[in-house]
């Protein structure tokens, strides 16, 4: 069995179909990419054949390419290796493009057409791109672009160059440089698929029979063809480059290398005819695969993410698929669990301590809905069926039959055990019981269960409509068989989950608060501000320190504070930023939702610029710190937090702590997560740095042991730890 296949009909139609034996969606890999140069090749030098359609027998099209392959290409070939790789892609859909006509005459070629029954992303947009004609199934669910950059690379298979030549380098420019995808009409509407059809390969086979000499010459080879928009030396052009130059460097600060080589690659390649530019696109795509950043961002974002999301931590046990959930609490997270378990067509049973609550609940969901309507993302049918699903009372017999329970009431002991026993009295013996709490221990709160073994956490992140990471906690009695019903349920939802032990704030606010609290000390110290912020969003992270506390309020920070001085007692170290957080407190700054907190916000609660009266409250010191310093303070105050918590066995699989780390709080994506990142360094250069700020800023910043032994031994985290590796050892 072969990834594509092709039948030839009576009519002289060669119907190529792209089929990858196992999967559910078709990837590219190079053997199959070798397969389909040769029925190309076949169809071509057949007599018999008018003209070839390329479809897929999937209801997708395709996926792209596949990135193991990608990232096997970089092992195995180093630079030459990928750049052969790429150029032979190249090769394979210029042919496609030049269909065996004349290159002088242009004359004498056989029309290929592309039919499209669903999504068609990465490569599988840029094989389309490179036939003449590319028809589309009326299909919204399908999405239709080039995602690469949000793994850290770029299309380099042709789509950068032959997009820019179609579209314009301006009006290509979202689809390249934010990955942005679109479903088959908007795709038509923006030039980079020709036709939506009912049925596309009947439509395809019908313009291949009739297709011109002149239909299949693209522009780029016809005489005299002018780069839509002008090339980078016209005043339009020029006006282009110069802005999208300053729009990505201003979005990235400079830290995805792959947003600036596909930059280069368009402007390089746009002065050049378009099979150098081919080459350049090959060099710059090569480059961007030999930074470490992409191999990364592939390895988190990807291939590790689709990992966890396949339960690659998940214990062996039955089928766990939740049929009717249970939600204690419709605030604002309980609702928020709601609507997105209904959505997955989950049957809803929604708790309150009064009606009106509950329905406030229901509502919250229902306002979430309408949004989707009213951005044509969801039909009004769909609506009422995902509402229907959710029942909002106050009456926990309606619980009868929740197969699984999640608790997101006040976060508040004796009123989490008062609601977990009142429905643990309901629930079938069976049923999984989760809460949702984000400060409580798991083992303390699983107390109050009859069923501790069935006691487990599931953390949402806020809002949870948004938010795709999932932090599942297993307290210390807690069963597999909770762990599986936690992960299929993250699954049946479609979000990420990870999987971690029982200890304070578990994983990513662990290593979140100590990011928070760092910016907090700096400004203390008389550092201005606006240097903290930048610095944070120079390094890639997406919200610095400040603004990152008006967003989940001040107030949330000092319940904390408060709560963990008194869990903590002696060992509590963090007095010199609870003094900032309660004076912006007492000055009632509460955050974005008071519209004042270290930012200024207009009535409308849009962001201003930082609060002018934070230099009256710390005044700005004379001296101020390096970037750097300031760089290396705010992120090792998280990443040390990672190995800490790697250390202390709260994370069991590196693996999470990086997907967690950025799905969770942003983590600077370009670096693949914590463990990526401090492997690009190196431990040993990392305990220096850490030992450095440990002299000059205290305790906080000396390295973990684990730390330590790794630089002395010359190891890096995903050498050591990395399950994959080991298991395939
Ligand atoms: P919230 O105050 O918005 O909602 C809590 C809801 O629980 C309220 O509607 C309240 O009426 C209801 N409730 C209280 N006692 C009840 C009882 N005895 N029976 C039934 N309902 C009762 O709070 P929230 O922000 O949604 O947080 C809920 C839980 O989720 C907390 O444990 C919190 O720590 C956790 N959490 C919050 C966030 C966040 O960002 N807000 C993130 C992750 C986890």
């Amino acid at each position: 069995m072969t990834d594509f296949t092709m039948q030839k009909d009576a009519d002289g139609v060669a119907v190529i179909t792209w089929d990858v034996p196992g999967k559910s969606m078709n990837v590219l890999s190079m053997d199959g990419a070798a397969t389909l140069g040769g029925l190309i090749d076949e169809a071509l030098a057949d007599e018999a054949v008018k003209g070839i359609v390329i479809t897929s027998g999937k209801k997708d099209f395709a996926a792209g390419m596949d990135l193991n392959v990608i990232a096997g290409m970089k092992d195995a070939g180093g630079a030459q290796g990928v750049f052969d790789g790429v150029m032979s892609l190249h090769h394979l859909l210029r042919k496609i493009e030049r269909a065996g006509m004349d290159p002088k005459t242009l004359k004498g070629g056989k029309p290929i057409a592309s039919a499209l029954p669903g999504s068609a992303l990465g490569i599988g947009l840029e094989l389309p791109l490179a036939t003449h004609r590319i028809f589309a199934a009326d299909n919204p669910r399908a999405k239709i672009g080039l995602p690469e950059i949000m793994v850290g690379i770029f299309p380099g298979a042709g789509g950068t160059t032959r997009l820019v030549r179609k579209l314009g380098a301006m009006m290509a420019a979202p689809l390249l440089l934010e990955g942005k995808l679109n479903d088959p009409q908007k795709a038509r509407a923006a030039g980079v698929i020709d036709e939506v059809v009912d049925d596309p390969v009947a439509a395809a086979r019908d313009w291949v029979l009739k297709a011109t000499d002149a239909d299949l010459v693209k522009p780029w080879d016809a005489k005299g063809f002018k780069m839509p928009g002008g090339a980078p030396y016209s005043p339009h052009g020029f006006m282009t480059m110069v802005g999208a130059s300053a729009m990505v460097h201003g979005k990235t600060m400079g830290v995805y290398p792959a947003a600036r080589a596909l930059l280069s690659a368009v402007y390089e390649g746009a002065l050049v005819p378009f099979d150098t530019a081919l080459r350049i696109e090959a060099r710059w795509f090569t480059h961007v695969l030999m930074n470490p950043s992409s191999g990364n961002m592939i390895r988190s974002l990807f291939i590790n993410k689709e990992a966890l999301e396949k339960g690659a931590n998940r214990p062996a046990a039955p089928d766990q698929t939740v049929r009717k959930l249970g939600v204690l609490g419709a605030g604002m997270m309980g609702a928020g669990i709601a609507h997105v378990s209904a959505k997955a067509g989950i049957e809803v049973v929604l708790i309150d301590a009064t009606r009106a609550a509950a329905d406030k609940g229901k509502a919250h969901a229902e306002a979430l809905l309408d949004k989707a309507v009213s951005r044509k993302k969801m039909t009004a049918e769909t609506k009422a069926e995902v509402l229907g699903r959710i029942t909002a009372t106050t009456d926990y017999a309606a619980l009868a039959g929740c197969d699984l329970i999640v608790e997101a009431v006040f976060e508040d002991m004796g009123v989490k055990a008062d609601v977990t026993r009142r429905a643990e009295a309901v629930i079938p013996q069976d049923a999984i019981f989760a809460t949702n709490t984000s400060t409580l221990p798991i083992g303390e709160l699983a107390k109050a269960s009859a069923r501790p073994d069935q006691f487990i956490g599931i953390h949402f992140f806020s809002p949870v409509d948004k938010m795709m990471l999932v932090e599942i906690i297993k307290g210390a009695q807690t069963g597999d068989r909770a762990v599986a019903k936690a992960l299929d349920f993250v699954r049946q939802i479609r979000k990420t989950p990870i999987v971690v032990n029982d200890a304070r704030f578990f994983y990513a606010n662990r290593c979140i608060i100590p990011y928070i609290n760092e910016g907090i000390r700096l400004l203390r110290e008389g550092t201005n501000p606006t240097l903290i912020e930048n610095a944070a969003k120079m390094m890639g992270m997406p919200l610095g320190p400040l603004q990152l506390v008006d967003e989940t309020s001040i107030d949330l920070g000092v319940k904390i504070a408060k709560a963990t001085r008194a869990a903590m007692g002696a060992d509590y170290a963090d007095d010199d930023v609870d003094e900032v957080l309660f004076r912006m407190a007492d000055a009632g700054r509460l955050g974005k939702k008071a519209n004042a907190g270290f930012y200024v916000y207009d009535d409308a609660g849009k962001r201003l610029g930082l609060w002018a009266e934070l230099g009256t409250h710390w005044p700005r010191a004379d001296e101020q710190p390096e970037l750097t310093e300031v760089q290396h303070r705010l992120m090792f105050a998280q990443a040390l937090e990672a190995v800490r918590a790697l250390e202390a066995g709260v994370l069991e699989d590196i693996r999470e702590g990086d997907v967690g780390a950025i799905l969770g709080w942003g983590f600077a994506p370009w670096t693949g997560g914590p463990f990526g990142w401090l492997d690009m360094m190196g431990a040993a250069r990392a305990v220096e740095i850490a030992d450095a700020l440990a002299a000059r800023h205290g305790r906080r910043f000396a390295p973990p042991a684990l730390l330590r032994d790794m630089a002395a031994k010359g190891q890096t985290f995903y050498g050591r730890f990395d399950r994959t590796a080991r298991e395939a050892a």
